[in-house]
């Protein structure tokens, strides 16, 4: 596919450019400033920052373009109508690690057995909003309105542990992230499944998994 890339130039991007194009896609990196043309690519995907995500994505749409957004701290839910009017894609994930994804479908499934739940996400200093996307997207599965602690400090990538208590005994289901290129498989597969999804968002890996 011919793909612009939103932020190419950013800790995400770098790691994943050169991964899909190996996977045989040519890459249109577009960064902050520049022109958003990207007049009959077949997608534009973007892991850039809450503000520039929403005119990006918005940009992409009015010129026919569908997306696959990483970027979080945004509500994409404004964009809906005017993806699925034009009988376009807009697919967002918290999260495009496939480990986060299933951590997140485990903890799911124990929160019906403990009684309370905390949440400590554990990002690079440079992470820009808190909770993380992955964090607040855990808290909604669980139910009961976790605690979310934040931790942001230099030499962590991406982690998270959710710490389920019960009467003498506790559960920990933790996932690490510690290379970017983690992210890859998520992209691409969201790139080959793009086309199948219904007309505007879709939230969430477990979509096209
Ligand atoms: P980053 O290193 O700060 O990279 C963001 C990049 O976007 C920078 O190169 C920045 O340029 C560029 N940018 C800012 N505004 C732009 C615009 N209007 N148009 C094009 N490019 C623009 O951040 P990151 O670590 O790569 O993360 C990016 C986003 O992805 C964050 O929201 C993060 O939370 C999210 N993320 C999501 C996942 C997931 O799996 N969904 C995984 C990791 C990260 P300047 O440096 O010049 O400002």
């Amino acid at each position: 596919m011919r793909i612009a890339f939103f932020g190419a130039e950013g800790k995400v991007g770098r790691a994943l450019v050169p991964v899909l194009e190996r996977a045989g896609h040519e890459v249109k990196g577009i960064e902050i400033g520049e022109p958003r043309d990207v007049l009959g690519l077949d997608a534009a995907v973007d892991f850039t920052t809450p503000a520039a995500a929403l005119e990006n994505v918005r940009a992409a749409l009015d010129q026919g373009v569908s997306c696959v957004v990483g970027t979080t701290g945004w509500d994409p839910q404004p964009l809906h109508e005017p993806a699925a009017e034009r009988g376009l894609r807009l697919f967002v994930a918290p999260n495009f690690s496939i480990g986060a994804v299933l951590m997140m479908r485990f903890a799911q499934q124990a929160a019906a057995y403990f009684p309370r739940a905390e949440i400590v996400e554990l990002h690079n200093e440079a992470k820009k909003d808190a909770p993380s996307g992955t964090a607040a997207a855990t808290a909604r599965l669980i139910g009961g309105e976790p605690v979310i602690h934040s931790v942001r400090l230099p030499g962590l990538v991406a982690h998270q542990e959710v710490i389920f208590g019960g009467e003498g005994q506790l559960l920990t289901i933790r996932h690490d992230t510690t290379a970017r290129e983690s992210f890859a498989d998520g992209v691409l597969l969201a790139l080959e499944k793009l086309e199948t999804l219904p007309p505007g968002l879709t939230v969430g890996l477990d979509a096209v998994l």
